[in-house]
């Protein structure tokens, strides 16, 4: 049951954040490859925030479901010439890596709408398969965000290297707290942490995490995609 599995992934977060001190974090439904009707499943059962990996993918779903009041994360690699449409249907950009997606997603952001959270991804492993922008790019590309008053910048993303030591994802994680810490230090509003998946998040919890992003353990192994 899905309603069981939120009740135990919730529980896992609580037990998490309790054992390290640590603030209870947000929960992002993974739903990429997930049909509408599940989405729709897990919303009955309370939870209010999803995220997508592709935009055309997420803007069918949502068409579909019609819920104003669930809270959409993108939480894909985002192309330039998605960036406007990106702008439009998600409340959160979490994949902000470079200074061209900046300047398109503020440019597209209609007003009324209020300023878009972003979030800038990291490739905390160096990992030459990976997006996210270099550790030591962080400030530049938080300072073109800030400039943008259609674009809040909130925090940081990362999505480390699937190591088999426990040891190894720790410490890549307590890296991205440290990157974390001084960017918060450095701009006010910046209140966010996403890393930690359905395999990790308690481990996530942790070492700061403030919002973990979670498919699987949610709605058990993904469909191939349609
Ligand atoms: C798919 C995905 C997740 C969820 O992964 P699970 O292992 O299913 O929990 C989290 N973050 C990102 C960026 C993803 O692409």
């Amino acid at each position: 049951m899905l309603s069981d599995r939120l009740a135990d992934t919730l529980n896992r977060l609580n037990n998490a954040a309790t054992e390290a001190a640590r603030p209870v974090p947000t929960l992002v439904a993974v739903s990429k490859f997930q049909p509408a009707q599940a989405v729709a499943d897990l919303a009955a059962a309370g939870q209010r925030v999803f995220g997508e990996n592709y935009v055309q993918e997420a803007q069918a779903k949502q068409a579909e479901l019609n819920r104003p009041d669930l809270v959409w994360h993108l939480i894909g690699h985002l192309q330039s010439n998605k960036a406007a449409l990106a702008a439009e249907l998600f409340d959160w950009v979490q994949t902000v890596d470079r200074p061209k997606l900046v300047g398109a997603l503020a440019q597209a952001r209609q007003p009324e709408r209020g300023p878009l959270n972003v979030l800038i991804q990291v490739n905390i492993d160096d990992e030459a398969s990976k997006h996210g922008c270099a550790p030591q790019d962080i400030d530049a590309l938080a300072a073109a965000i800030t400039a943008q008053p259609a674009l809040a910048l909130r925090g940081l993303m990362a999505i480390p290297a699937p190591h088999e030591d426990p040891a190894l994802r720790r410490a890549a994680f307590a890296r991205m707290k440290q990157l974390f810490d001084t960017l918060a230090a450095q701009h006010a509003g910046v209140d966010t942490l996403s890393m930690g998946m359905s395999e990790d998040c308690a481990l996530a919890v942790a070492e700061g995490a403030t919002m973990v992003r979670v498919g699987t353990a949610l709605f058990g192994p993904r469909p191939a995609k349609a």
